[in-house]
This record gives C-alpha cells, structure tokens and sequence, in this order.
C-alpha cells in the first residue's frame, strides 16, 4: 500500500540539494551572519519578484504582521480587523501590537474575508484591517479596498499562505499599506527554520519596519534607538537558502497548481473543490476540500496511510486563549463555524506525483463510498 504523507519537506530539499548546501556553506565561510549582503539580497530579489517597492526581513510571519502594525502607528486602544478563520498567529501578531483584534466571517467559497462582514464591523475605532489569502487564494481585495480606502483605515496583506498568488497579473504583497509573508518551512517559500518578512510599495514604511526589528537603531546610528524597537532578524543562513527556494516558486507553484488540477478532475462529486476566482492567481499552499462526515472520512484515509490535516479545526473565537474579550466578534461567524466542521486538506505539495495524487483521490473515494 502506498504511503502519501501530509506533506514531505525533506524531498524538496533533495530537489536542490547542491544548490541549498553550497549557499549554506557560503554563509558558514563568510563569518558574517545576521542582516549582511544575503539578507540586503535575498530583500532586493523578493521585493522585484512582487513588484514591490521594498521588502524587511524579520524573523518571522507573526513578527511580520506585529511589526507592520507598529510602523503603521496601530496600538493599544486601537481595534484591528481580521478573520477567525485563519492561523492564530494572525491574531497573536494583532494582540503583540497591543491592539484589540475583531473577527469577521468569511466567504464560504474562497474562505477568505467577507467584505460585507468587515464592513458591518467597522466603528470610530477601527485603525487596521488585516485580510488573509488564505490557503494560497487572494482574498476580494478590490472590495475590500472600497470599503477601507474612504475611511483611512489601514490595509496590512497577510500573505503567509499566498507567495506568488496575485489578482489581475498584479502579486499580492502589493496591494496593502504594508503586506506580510512568513517563509516558516512548509509555506510556499519556506526557509529551513524561521523567517519573515514585511514588503510594501512605500520605502518610508520599509525603513520604519527595519527601524523596528532592530532595537530602533539607524544603519547610521548603531546603539542608539531612535524609537522602541525588537529584536526580529532574518539571519543570512535562511536569508541564503531562501535565494535559493526563490528562484524555484514559480515552478513550485504551477506544479502547485497542476496538482491541484488533477484533484479536481479526480475526486467525485460529493467532494466539495476549491474554487479559483476570475482574474486570481491560486497558488494552493493547501488543498482544502469539504466533505460529508469529515472525521470518518479522515479517519478512513489514515487507515490507508494517507495523511490529511485540518486547517483550522477551532475558530480563534472558540479558543481558550482569546475567550473573555481578548478577541471581540460583533456578529455571528456562521461560515466560519461551518467550514471548521467541514474541511479537510488533503495532501499537496511540490515533490508529490500525480501518481500520490490518484492514490489519494480513490481512497476519498472509497471512504466516501464506505
Ligand atoms: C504561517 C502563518 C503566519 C505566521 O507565520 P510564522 O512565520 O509561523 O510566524 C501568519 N498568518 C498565516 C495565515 C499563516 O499561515
């Protein structure tokens, strides 16, 4: 019986082997190992590959979201949008900052951010809203825009799902007042550790986010911190192994999407697909499906030795961390609790064959039949 685990990041490391190990060498030999010449260049090429006018590196995605809040002067008192439907890192960052996170539903079709949703939430005290590309698709952001854009409320992307996903031809990363990525190891651009960044079509708000993961210190004025600042670099290790994964996204990623393609010729009927939007660019950091009696399913795809997983199986709303107010919600987040019931993701990543794919496909199928 062939055995599909849920993802497979030693393969994608085999993939390029020889060019991971010589950049991680270059970096041993060089003596220098935060923020230096891989770091400035591993920026440069990623904010190029978005269009964007600068990128900085931080040490993480959650630093990333932290961190452009701050630089966008949000804070305490201050409430900050997003949904519950999406990695707790997103709302950890918000409360990080200090501010207020509330949670808005989403789209049951794209799992992203309801724009109808975000509006009914908004009030005097909304400084930020944070949409999700969730599982590689953009979220609605010309809708969203119209809804923030008039009230100068700021818009933060987080793209830690969606590197290379883009709306139109244009990237997301772009679009925000600042946009944040992780390259955590199983993102579409993963490092081999931790790692983050911040990019953005405003070099201001660049320099005050590079400002920020450094203590406050200036490049001109090192031991001086010219405002509050952290510790949150990107170190020239990943900085360097992530020059490397960068040069293979787009590859990986319509590799992403021919599999995603060949599921969705495969799997029956009763298997709700992933949808891609006119005009979006889906990169399927996951492939999410909704089934019928998902637990079972699951449970029936495991004894195949097929690995599946749930992202997100409780909404932040419901989780203990963030009861008692510590994460607001102003109306009932019914797709959201549906979804969290219903999805499963299956296995999709590069390094998986077309043959993992129809292993997977007739075992759904055989479950669901079951
Ligand atoms: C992974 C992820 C983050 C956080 O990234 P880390 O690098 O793990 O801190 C934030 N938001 C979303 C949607 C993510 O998937």
């Amino acid at each position: 019986m062939a055995t599909i685990p849920f993802n497979d990041l030693r393969t994608q490391y085999l993939a390029h082997q020889q060019e991971f190990n010589a950049a991680a060498l270059r970096v041993l030999d060089s003596g220098w190992y935060i923020l230096g010449k891989e770091t400035a260049a591993f920026e440069a090429e990623f904010a190029t590959y978005l269009g964007a006018a600068g990128c900085a590196g931080v040490n993480s995605g959650t630093d990333a979201i932290h961190l452009a809040l701050r630089a966008l002067g949000v804070g305490p008192g201050d409430e900050v949008i997003t949904v519950a439907h999406t990695a707790v890192a997103t709302v950890a960052a918000i409360r990080m900052a200090g501010a207020t996170p509330v949670l808005v539903d989403i789209d049951p079709v794209t799992y992203t951010m309801s724009p109808a949703a975000l509006e009914e939430a908004i009030n005097p005290m909304t400084r930020a809203v944070i949409p999700v590309h969730l599982y590689g698709h953009p979220a609605d952001l010309a809708a969203i825009e119209a809804v923030v854009r008039p009230r100068g409320i700021w818009l933060i992307e987080d793209c830690a799902q969606a590197h290379g996903a883009s709306i139109d031809g244009r990237k997301v990363g772009t679009f925000g007042d600042l946009a944040c990525f992780s390259f955590y190891p199983t993102k579409n651009l993963g490092a081999l550790g931790d790692g983050g960044a911040v990019t953005g079509m405003d070099p201001d708000l660049i320099g005050k986010v590079r400002l920020l993961r450094e203590y406050g210190w200036s490049a001109k004025a090192r031991y001086v911190s010219q405002v509050e600042g952290v510790n949150s670099r990107l170190d020239e290790l990943q900085a360097a192994l992530l020059r490397v994964k960068l040069k293979h996204l787009d590859t990986d990623n319509d590799l992403r999407r021919e599999l995603a393609a060949y599921y969705g010729a495969l799997l029956p009927e009763q298997v709700v697909k992933p949808t891609e939007r006119l005009h979006c660019r889906h990169v399927y950091h996951l492939y999410v499906v909704r089934v019928p009696e998902r637990d079972r399913v699951r449970a029936a795809l495991e004894a195949e030795g097929v690995g599946t997983a749930i992202h997100y199986p409780v909404p932040i709303h419901r989780q203990p961390a963030y009861e008692d107010n510590r994460a607001i919600t102003t109306h009932r987040l019914t797709q959201t609790e549906l979804a969290a019931n219903e999805i499963v993701s299956l296995p999709l990543y590069p390094g998986l064959t077309e043959a993992g794919v129809k292993t997977v496909a007739a075992a759904l199928e055989r479950a669901l039949a079951a």
